[in-house]
């Protein structure tokens, strides 16, 4: 957590968005794209529909329209277009702070509902996405397959109270440090002095370490 405070102080929400239903749709829009391209269409999209009732007035064609540059277009257009549907429907066209009543709107998965209810109302979730997977496993934070059981280990091990900058934290840091083929440990802030003897050696065992990396985790223990 130091050295993540250190690196990433103040980490912004990286999707743009004025409120908690442009977040909602947002974040709905960034499965399987980056979150560059999503800030690339929704100032359109939001111009054409800001709200609920504007997005449900839409056909899903026009939806598409905006979006069609992000990955899974046309299911996307098609949630989108049902979430501001059932809003308007069952919570009075307002973003329910609940994590069930997000997660029973179209298009609306767990991930999605913490990132929403962490980042629109503050409250403590850990959305685990493929970042965040990645590196629980390589420093050693969780042996879970699974993304729910990675959030599960990590909620248990850090406080409450700081879930939500950590989510975001280890974002950063996987994007900027981490690529998931090909790293360097000697060069790498965290696990130059996290990496396991144990998984040094298994490393150089499949050949994945460089040889100037080998004393890294030694040498960052120390200091
Ligand atoms: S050395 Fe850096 S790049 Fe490699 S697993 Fe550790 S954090 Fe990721």
């Amino acid at each position: 957590m130091a050295i993540l405070d250190d690196l990433f102080p103040v980490p912004a929400i990286p999707l743009d968005h004025g409120d908690p239903f442009t977040l909602l749709v947002a974040v709905v829009l960034s499965a399987q794209t980056t979150d560059a391209r999503v800030n690339l269409v929704t100032p359109g999209l939001f111009a054409a529909a800001p709200t609920p009732v504007a997005m449900a007035a839409l056909t899903e064609r026009e939806i598409l329209h905006h979006i069609k540059s992000c990955g899974l277009a046309p299911a996307k257009a098609k949630n989108i277009r049902a979430l501001s549907r059932l809003l308007l429907e069952r919570h009075d066209g307002v973003v329910p702070q609940d994590f069930a009543a997000l997660e029973a709107l179209p298009g609306v998965g767990h991930k999605t509902a913490s990132v929403v209810m962490a980042q629109a109302f503050g409250v403590p979730a850990f959305p685990v996405d493929t970042h965040i997977h990645r590196l629980a496993g390589r420093w050693g934070l969780s042996r879970a397959r699974n993304v729910e059981e990675v959030e599960r280990d990590l909620k248990a091990l850090f406080p409450r109270e700081r879930w939500n900058a950590l989510h975001l934290q280890i974002i950063y840091f996987g994007r900027s440090h981490c690529p998931a083929r090909g790293h360097d440990p000697a060069a790498c802030p965290i696990c130059g002095w996290a990496m396991s003897k144990a998984r040094a050696a298994q490393e150089r065992r499949e050949g994945r370490l460089p040889a100037a990396a080998r004393g890294a985790s030694a040498r960052g223990r120390r200091a």
